[in-house]
């Protein structure tokens, strides 16, 4: 019989200065998989990336199993004005040709829009758009913990916006458990845990779950405050996060922990050494 290999699960790093820094962090840090931005921390600044930065990624690149992008917060496909297109269309092109294999966005906001459903039928534009001719990196929504004019906090955004994408296949989505918990789903309870990734299953379909974030967070269920805190210190629970993961919906899918800034590398991989550890 042949053993199956647990799925991977991996940490989001952040970019400081260059990302060929990053993915040597990544190699110490001995993460299988990893998630980044292509903006520094503090700079709100793209890194930099001559001809040998990027030969030198390529090289490191080799020792990770998998890189997912996440996009900046200046794409914003959702609003009616100033979307980031450009921006977007950078990242996908660095993505692609740095080897990330998935980028993460958020659905965005409907800023000068006149309802969130106009917002939604403009994701859906730009995505199209997109879609024509991406083949190289897939795109992956992730729920938001904002309500309003916001997409994606309610998973019902994302079966309207599936109905208007004319290649549905070719989107995934990532699950925040904070962001579900912030805006007002219970992802304590067993029973509650059921009941969202029911309509998770519903509303996107299980083969479409592309990504996990699997974070804990401070914030009250239905805050629509996201902000993420350390296991252990958070309203979810270690043992609610890890039922979460290993639910049959979820349990094959690759993880990303999105955790504080810790005081150093060692606590970076401690963290992922006991989270991996609730693989089952
Ligand atoms: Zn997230």
């Amino acid at each position: 019989m042949v053993n199956k290999e647990k799925r991977k699960i991996g940490l989001h790093l952040r970019l400081t200065d260059t990302l060929s820094e990053l993915l040597e962090k990544a190699v110490r840090l001995q993460t299988p998989i990893m998630q980044c931005f292509l903006i520094t921390q503090s700079g709100q600044r793209y890194a930099e990336f001559s001809e040998e930065e990027i030969k030198k990624c390529h090289e490191l690149r080799k020792n990770i199993d998998a890189l997912y992008l996440h996009a900046s917060y200046w794409v914003n496909l959702a609003g009616c004005q100033r979307n980031g297109w450009r921006n977007f269309q950078k990242e996908l092109e660095l993505g692609k040709q740095l080897g990330f294999s998935h980028i993460i966005i958020h659905p965005g906001s409907a800023t000068g829009c006149e309802n969130k459903e106009q917002g939604i039928d403009y994701l859906a534009r730009a995505l199209n758009k997109t879609l024509k001719t991406e083949t190289d990196i897939k795109i992956v929504l992730e729920n938001t913990a904002h309500a309003r004019k916001t997409v994606g906090g309610n998973l019902h955004d994302f079966k309207q916006l599936l109905e208007l994408i004319d290649q549905p296949d070719k989107i995934g989505f990532c699950l925040d458990t904070a962001h579900a918990h912030s805006y007002g789903y219970d992802v304590i309870t067993e029973k509650g845990q059921d009941i969202f990734l029911n309509q998770v299953v519903s509303s996107i379909g299980k083969e479409r779950i592309n990504l996990l974030h699997i974070n804990e967070t401070q914030e009250k269920c239905g805050s629509y405050i996201d902000k993420h805190a350390d296991f252990g210190k958070g309203a979810i629970g270690n043992e609610a996060l890890k039922r979460f993961m290993n639910h049959p919906v979820c349990k094959d899918v690759p993880v990303i922990l999105e955790i504080p800034l810790m005081e150093n590398e060692q606590k970076e991989h401690e963290v992922l050494k006991e989270i991996t550890g609730w693989n089952e």
